[in-house]
C-alpha cells in the first residue's frame, strides 16, 4: 500500500508544476529550479530515481569562462602554458539539482574554480536555461508514473 503522505507530496509537486507556463520563460525560473531539487527525485510510493542525461551535448572545454561571467579577462587564457586543466563545473550547481553535463557543463581554469565553490556565480538569471524545461518534463514523467495525472 502506498504511503498517503507521498501521495500528498506528489499532488503538491504536480500543483506546482502546473503554475508554470507551457514554454518556461524568465518568470518561471526560481520556482522551475525549485522544482528540479533532488529532494523531489522520489516517485509517488517515495521511491527515489535518477533522471537521465543520456544524448546531451558535451561542450568542449577549452578556455576558462570567467571572462564571460564577471567581463574581466582571465589571465589563464591568455597563456595556454599558465591555464593548466581546466576543471568541469556547473552553472546550476549539482547539488542543487543542476545535469552534471551538456549545456550545464561550465569550464573554469583552477584558480576560478577554487574561487567560485559550489555558488551561483556561473548561472544567468536571464536566461531560461536549455535542459531546465526537459528536465521538469522527465522529472514529472517519472514521478507521476504509474498514476493519472489528471486525477494528481
Ligand atoms: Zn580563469
Amino acid at each position: 500500500m502506498v504511503n498517503q503522505n507521498w501521495i500528498s507530496r506528489t499532488k503538491i509537486w504536480n500543483q506546482q508544476y502546473l503554475r508554470l507556463n507551457d514554454s518556461l520563460d524568465i518568470a518561471d525560473l526560481p520556482l522551475a529550479l525549485a522544482l528540479v531539487h533532488p529532494n523531489h527525485w522520489v516517485d509517488w510510493k517515495g521511491e527515489e530515481f535518477k533522471l537521465s542525461e543520456e544524448g546531451w551535448p558535451n561542450q568542449a572545454l577549452l578556455n576558462c569562462e570567467f571572462d564571460v561571467i564577471c567581463g574581466i579577462p582571465c589571465a589563464w587564457n591568455a597563456d595556454k602554458r599558465l591555464q593548466g586543466k581546466l576543471h568541469h563545473d556547473h552553472r546550476w550547481p549539482e547539488s542543487l539539482g543542476g545535469p552534471k553535463s551538456g549545456y550545464n557543463l561550465l569550464s573554469l581554469c583552477a584558480n576560478h574554480n577554487w574561487a567560485k565553490g559550489n555558488g551561483l556565480w556561473g548561472f544567468d538569471w536571464g536566461l531560461v536555461p536549455k535542459w531546465l524545461g526537459p528536465r521538469l518534463i522527465e522529472l514529472r514523467d517519472r514521478k507521476l508514473h504509474g498514476i493519472d495525472p489528471n486525477q494528481v
